[in-house]
């Protein structure tokens, strides 16, 4: 049995994701959504609520599950027993970061493989920095992200422009 995870940060999971996730699930046995608890980047969501937003995603999928993670990804791979780390592709910049990411995990941990999925031609424009800005400037996300995360983004970037925080939130990376 092989089981894979697709970690990454989820802030929010959205339709680029998700497909990444179908496919991997038609590769693999089992697959865990892993949702890295603190990245090095600007969040919207704690992780407690990207967890939630992910586990809505894929509720009733019979091969995918969800957990989150602190600490090395290789690590975690070792503790649930996955063999797998699944990553998505969309554009050359990201092949450089995943290129040097797989060679980095595999000088710690040569028993994990490192398997890369080529984005769907529609999700090629997709990241979770595109959806907040769109979002935080009330634009439509309905064709991005499912409707429970529409919803979520609404609800944050309101609450956010109460307390005026979304001005010091301008220069997010994916
Ligand atoms: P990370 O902080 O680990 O990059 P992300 O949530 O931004 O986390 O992305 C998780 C994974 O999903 C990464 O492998 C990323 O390349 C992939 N990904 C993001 N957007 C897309 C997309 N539109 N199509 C395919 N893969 C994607």
């Amino acid at each position: 049995m092989v089981k894979a995870i697709f970690p990454g940060s989820f802030d929010p999971i959205h339709y680029g994701h998700i497909d990444i996730a179908l496919r991997a699930a038609q590769l693999f046995d089992e697959v865990v959504v892993a949702v890295y608890d603190r990245p090095l980047k600007h969040l919207i969501f704690s992780p407690e609520e990207r967890i939630a937003l992910v586990e809505e995603a894929f509720r009733g999928h019979p091969r995918i599950s969800v957990m989150g993670y602190s600490g090395l990804t290789v690590e975690f791979c070792h503790q649930i027993g996955a063999q797998v780390i699944v990553r998505g592709l969309r554009v050359f910049s990201d092949f450089e970061n995943e290129f040097r990411m797989a060679l980095a995990n595999r000088r710690l941990a040569p028993d994990i493989e490192m398997v890369m999925l080529i984005t769907n031609e529609e999700h090629t424009f997709l990241s979770s920095t595109t959806v907040r800005e769109i979002a935080s400037l009330g634009g439509d996300v309905s064709t991005m992200v499912p409707p429970h995360v529409a919803e979520a983004l609404e609800a944050r970037f309101a609450q956010m422009s109460e307390s005026q925080q979304w001005s010091h939130m301008k220069s997010l990376r994916d």
